[in-house]
C-alpha cells in the first residue's frame, strides 16, 4: 500500500474510519496460518489441530486483556455489525417495547433494533456530543437497553461512556456501547466504563476484514439466545434431536469462524499496543490540532460539526463545499485522482445524523496513527486549489 501511487504521487490514506491499512505483521500472521498451519480449530487433536486451536484461544485471551475483561466474554464475530445483531437478535425484543440510542449512531446500531421494537434516539447537545439528560426523559418501563456509540464515524467526538452506564444501570438497563471507532485510538477498558455489552471491528485497527469482538458480561451474555447455531455451540444432541449449549463463549460462534482473521487480529491487537497508546496519542492530538487549525482557515467550506477544541475528538472531520459547486462524490474523486487523497463521500451510514445537520452527504477525512502532519498539510494545499475553481475561496 504505501508503495502505490496515484496522480503521480504516493497515497495519502484517509479513509480510516471506514478500514484501517494492514501492517505487514498482520498480513504475516494470516498468510503464516495459510501457509503453514492450516487446519480448522476445536474439531480434532491431531497436530496442526491443536496448534492453530491455542493460537485461536491465545487471541481470545489478548483480547480479553486488550479490553480489559475475561476470555470468556470475548465473542469473536466478524465485526461490530455481527456483534449488535447477535445482542439485539438474542435478547428476544417485542414490538411494544424499545432501545434508547442517540442521534450519533451508525445505521449498524440503529436497524438491529428498529426492525425489532421501537428505537428513540437522544438529541446531540450543541457540542456535538449525545445528551444524557434527554436519553433519560426518553427511558420508559418498555425501555429494554440503551446503546452509545464511544466514537462518531462522522464527527469524530469521543463520548465518555461511564456517565451512560451510570444513567443506564439507574434504570436497571444494560448499556451496549458500539466502539467501532475506538480500538486503535485509547485504551478500552470495560471494567471501567462499567457497559454491559461492547463491540469492536479490528479490520479498523489494523486487523483484517473478517474479525471482531462482541463483549458481554457473562450475566448479560447467559440471558441472550444464541441466533447461529450448529457445530462448535452444543455439547450434546440426543437421539431426539433435543441439545445443550456449550458454555461461554462457544455458544455464540457456530460453524468455522474467519480463523486466519482471527490470527491476524491477534497480531494487530500486538501491533497497536508496541505503539502504545500514549504514542498515538500524542501524535493524534497534534495532527487533530493541524486539523483544527486548517478547518477553521479555510473558506468555503461548510463543517458539519463545527469545531470545538475543548471535545475530545479523533481526527475524523465530515465537511461539505459550501457554494455546493462541487457535491461530495465529485469532491472526493478530484482529490483522489488529482492529488492522490483517498477520503470517503456519502452518508457514512449515518443518514439520520446528515439529516439533522441538513446535509445530504458530506466529504469524511478520517486519520489514523500512521498519517503524518505533511498529510495534513497537503490535504490543506489540495483543497485550497479545488475550492478555488468555485469561485468561493
Ligand atoms: N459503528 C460505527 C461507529 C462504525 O463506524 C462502523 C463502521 N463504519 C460500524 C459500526 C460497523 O462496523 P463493521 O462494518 O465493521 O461491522
Amino acid at each position: 500500500m504505501l508503495t502505490r501511487r496515484a496522480a503521480g504521487g504516493p497515497i495519502v490514506y484517509f479513509d480510516n474510519a471506514a478500514t484501517s491499512l494492514k501492517p505487514r505483521k498482520v498480513i504475516d500472521a494470516v498468510t503464516r496460518y495459510m501457509v503453514y498451519s492450516t487446519a480448522n480449530i476445536h474439531r480434532g487433536n491431531h497436530t496442526l489441530a491443536q496448534e492453530v486451536s491455542i493460537a485461536y484461544e491465545h487471541v481470545r485471551e489478548k483480547a480479553a486483556r486488550f479490553i480489559n475483561c475475561s476470555s470468556h466474554e470475548v465473542i469473536f464475530v466478524r465485526g461490530a455489525t455481527e456483534g449488535i445483531n447477535i445482542v439485539a437478535a438474542g435478547m428476544n425484543l417485542q414490538n411494544h417495547e424499545n432501545v434508547v440510542g442517540t442521534l450519533l449512531e451508525h445505521h449498524s446500531n440503529i436497524l438491529p433494533w428498529k426492525s425489532r421494537c421501537g428505537y428513540r434516539a437522544a438529541p446531540l447537545l450543541p457540542s456535538g456530543l449525545p445528551d444524557p439528560d434527554a436519553a433519560s426523559s426518553l427511558i420508559d418501563e418498555n425501555t429494554r437497553l440503551l446503546a452509545v456509540t464511544s466514537c462518531s464515524n462522522v464527527t469524530g467526538v469521543h463520548v465518555s461512556v461511564r456517565p451512560w452506564a451510570e444513567l443506564a444501570h439507574r434504570h436497571s438497563l444494560p448499556l451496549l456501547v458500539d466502539a467501532a471507532q475506538s480500538g486503535a485510538h485509547h485504551k478500552i477498558d470495560v471494567g471501567e466504563m462499567d457497559c454491559d455489552f461492547l463491540v469492536l471491528s479490528g479490520h479498523k485497527m489494523c486487523g483484517p476484514t473478517g474479525a471482531g469482538i462482541l463483549y458481554g458480561k457473562e450475566k448479560y451474555l447467559m440471558k441472550l439466545t444464541p441466533v447461529f447455531l450448529g457445530g462448535g455451540t452444543v455439547s450434546l444432541v440426543r437421539p431426539d434431536y433435543t441439545y445443550e449449549l456449550r458454555e461461554l463463549p462457544w455458544r455464540f460462534e457456530a460453524g468455522t469462524p474467519d480463523i486466519a482473521a482471527v490470527l491476524g487480529f491477534g497480531a494487530a491487537i500486538d501491533y497497536v499496543e508496541e505503539i502504545g497508546f500514549d504514542a498515538i496519542k500524542e501524535h493524534m492530538s497534534e495532527m487533530r490540532s493541524a486539523l483544527d487549525d486548517l478547518f477553521s482557515s479555510i473558506t468555503g467550506i461548510r463543517l458539519l460539526q463545527p469545531i470545538d477544541t475543548r471535545i475530545p475528538r479523533a481526527c475524523t472531520v465530515s465537511f461539505t463545499e459550501a457554494s455546493g459547486t462541487f457535491p461530495p462524490d465529485y469532491l472526493s474523486r478530484i482529490l483522489s485522482d488529482t492529488f492522490g487523497i483517498m477520503a470517503r463521500s456519502g452518508h457514512h451510514c449515518a443518514h439520520p445524523l446528515h439529516d439533522s445537520f441538513g446535509a445530504k452527504g458530506s466529504l469524511r477525512v478520517s486519520l489514523l496513527f500512521y498519517n503524518t502532519l505533511e498529510e495534513v498539510s497537503y490535504l490543506g494545499d489540495a483543497l485550497k486549489k479545488v475550492l478555488k475553481m468555485t469561485g468561493t475561496a
